[in-house]
């Protein structure tokens, strides 16, 4: 993995809500799992629409795979594999959905969903519908000690996924 590097930033601060939670202890403290000079893994933040829904950021400020440069282009597999593995081995999930649209924040933030065969309520489209519903406080977010204790293990497995058994590639 690559040693993390300052990243040249020309985004005025605030004004990227991806980039204000890499810049902001208290979030790194509860949800990062890991990070290295292109990519940054964490937990969703509260609320949490389902304990083990990570986020696979870009570290540098770019909206998505269009803008990769070539390093960032031939990591981005292996990123996501791994991180998708992750979720996998912390939840136990069937499949694991990965899903991108940069519209909150224009910079690249893939939500990796854990998605449990017998659970219709999160299939396609209607995972959407849970998260909306989690947001507007319709539906009970993620226990945040759940979630806690996830991103704990979270980092345990992570720091030794390079030849872990379940995540290594
Ligand atoms: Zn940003």
């Amino acid at each position: 993995m690559p040693e993390a590097s300052p990243q040249p930033s020309a985004i005025p601060p605030g004004a990227c809500g991806v980039c204000g939670l890499h810049a902001d202890p208290e979030a790194r403290d509860r949800w990062q799992i890991g990070a290295d000079g292109l990519w940054l893994l964490r937990h969703h933040p509260d609320p949490a629409p389902v304990a083990g829904w990570l986020i696979l950021d870009a570290v540098r400020h770019l909206g998505g795979p269009i803008d990769f440069r070539l390093q960032e282009a031939a990591a981005w597999g292996g990123a996501v594999q791994r991180a998708s593995r992750l979720v996998q081995a912390l939840t136990g999930c069937e499949r694991v959905y990965a899903i991108a649209f940069g519209e909150g924040a224009r910079h690249l933030h893939l939500h990796l969903i854990p998605r449990r065969e017998g659970d219709s309520g999160t299939e396609a489209w209607a995972v959407a519908d849970v998260y909306r519903a989690v947001a507007s406080g319709s539906r009970p977010a993620a226990d945040p000690a759940a979630v806690a204790e996830l991103v704990a293990r979270a980092r345990t497995l992570w720091g030794a996924a390079g030849d872990g058994p379940t995540l290594a590639p």
